[in-house]
């Protein structure tokens, strides 16, 4: 019956709907992290808002569950669904850039590389992450975090308008004039309120930058983690590092006498030019002793951008946890490197601090849904091993690291950090004062909760068990309707 149906779905669309008996099916419900596999009823590629509006109607008339897709790199796997109907915007890559007004139109299954290769060519660029393949999407409403947040926030800092469909198939635009409370919500509370169509980003000038990154012998970390420490409140903005804990690749271009060796490493980024990078750098490099090598240099801001990617293909088992930092004491760095000495010489797994100090910090904690402003890092841990019968023992291993620094940390952690932690415990946590406000910009865009595969937002209960399949009619309000 339900096969028949979507059948119906796959005629109106511009895109197109990939079953499971197309060839294709198994590359397309195919999720970055390798350790989840998810067989979806049917998947719909996007081309456009309309396809995105009749995928979204077609679910809630059928009472079928819906993911929705932007890059795919959820760790949590929440961009595949089992048989309910993933909403895939990767074909909608459509990137659009206005250099005079400094601001990028950016379609909602675009990936962060997408932008940067746009942009770049006029000297700009919208901070995002510090992996190419990370779709904008799933990344921005969960905040963003990368190697422009020192100086201009998070992406969602710059997020200055997003089109979105809704629960009811409307299509409504959200900025500061319009839907001001989806637009606050939509910045950090995730993918609860709709299907982002496209995003309205301000750029910033960034062209060459100097950057990239320089390795300690593990021996050293405890003098590296802790200079950097002290270095980093007074660093320019400038000028982005974070500190990592992980082996050196067993690969080329990584020196073959360092390959596997357990290692601290600084990663930098300074937008401006290279004798200016250095400058900023000196008084945390004067203090430390000599790397194992150093590969920071002036580039073009895409390579930096790209740096880690051919080291994290698409299949791998990923397992992760994060928290939010304040302060770094001497015992939290003890236990950072006696977990990082756990590494085998082949791991890839590692530990960043991530800073979210310097502009984040100007944008007051009930401006945006995104309220940890007073943290210094966004921390990750992440067990990551390319062979699947790593799987239990990296989950192991990132699990126990986790238990032994969270002592350490802030409350709450960051959304796009969540694996099986995102309870409502630790959400009320990471939004503290906002998750009220949040529960009640759900309860109006979605009251039904029809989008929940995502670090859920509950509605409150009595609305959301007013009918699956039930939304409140159209809004009729600034946006377009989709046409049904
Ligand atoms: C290798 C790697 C590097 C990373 N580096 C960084 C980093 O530097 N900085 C950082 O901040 N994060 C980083 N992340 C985390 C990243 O932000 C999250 O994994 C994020 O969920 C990825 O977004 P996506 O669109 O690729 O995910 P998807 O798996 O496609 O989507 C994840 C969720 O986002 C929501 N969503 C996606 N698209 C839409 C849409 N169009 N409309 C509404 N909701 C949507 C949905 O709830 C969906 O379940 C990294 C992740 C990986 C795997």
């Amino acid at each position: 019956m339900l096969d028949l149906a979507i059948e119906g779905l796959g005629q109106h669309l511009r895109g197109r709907l990939v079953r499971p008996t197309d060839p294709d099916y198994d590359e397309h419900r195919a999720l970055y992290n390798g350790m989840i596999d998810k067989r979806p009823l049917g998947i719909a590629r996007c081309a456009d808002a309309a396809d995105v509006a009749a995928a979204v109607e077609w679910a809630r008339t059928h009472d079928v569950q819906v993911a929705i897709r932007g890059g795919g790199h959820n760790g949590q796997g929440l961009a595949g669904v089992d048989g309910g109907l993933v909403i895939d915007l990767s074909p909608m890559r459509g990137v659009h850039v206005d250099p005079l007004r400094r601001t990028v139109r950016v379609e909602g299954g675009c990936t962060s590389g997408d932008v940067d290769h746009a942009t770049h060519v006029f000297g700009l660029a919208v901070p995002f992450g510090i992996v190419s393949t990370t779709g904008v999407a799933g990344l921005t409403l969960g905040g963003g975090t990368g190697h422009l947040t020192r100086q201009h926030g998070l992406t969602i800092d710059n997020l200055l308008e997003a089109e979105v469909v809704l629960a009811n198939g409307d299509i409504v635009t959200a900025g500061p004039a319009t839907h001001a409370d989806l637009y606050w919500a939509l910045r950090g509370g995730g993918g609860n309120f709709g299907v982002v169509v496209s995003f309205l980003f301000r750029a910033h000038p960034v062209s060459r930058v100097y950057a990239g990154p320089a390795f300690w012998d593990i021996a050293d970390a405890e003098t590296v983690m802790a200079a950097y420490r002290d270095f980093l409140p007074d660093a320019p903005e400038q000028l982005s590092c974070f500190v990592g804990l992980k082996t050196v690749p067993m690969v080329d271009p990584f020196p073959a006498e360092h390959h596997g060796k357990q290692a601290c490493a600084l990663i930098s980024c300074f937008n401006g030019p290279a004798d200016e990078g250095a400058a900023a750098l000196a008084p945390l490099r004067d203090v430390l002793p000599a790397p194992l090598f150093d590969w920071t240099g002036e580039m073009p801001f895409p390579d930096v951008q790209t740096l880690f990617d051919p080291l994290l293909p698409q299949g791998m088992q990923w397992y992760w946890r994060g928290d939010f930092v304040r302060d770094l004491p001497d015992a939290a760095i003890d236990a950072h490197v006696e977990h990082a000495r756990e590494l085998g010489p082949g791991a890839l797994s590692m530990m960043h601090l991530y800073p979210i100090d310097g502009a984040v910090h100007r944008v007051g904690a009930s401006d945006t849904a995104w309220s940890k402003r007073d943290a210094t890092w966004s921390m990750v841990i992440a067990g990551i091993d390319p062979d699947p019968g790593g799987a239990e023992e990296i989950t192991r291993w990132t699990k126990s690291y986790w238990e032994a620094v969270h002592p350490y940390s802030a409350s709450g952690g960051y959304v796009n950090f969540m694996m099986d932690d995102g309870d409502v415990d630790r959400l009320r946590a990471t939004y503290g004062d906002n998750y009220d406000r949040l529960v009640a910009v759900k309860a109006e865009y979605d009251p039904t909760n029809f989008f929940r595969l995502n670090q859920n937002i509950e509605p409150p209960a009595e609305q959301a068990q007013a009918g699956s399949g039930t939304v409140r009619p159209g809004r009729g309000d600034t946006g377009r309707s989709a046409a049904r």
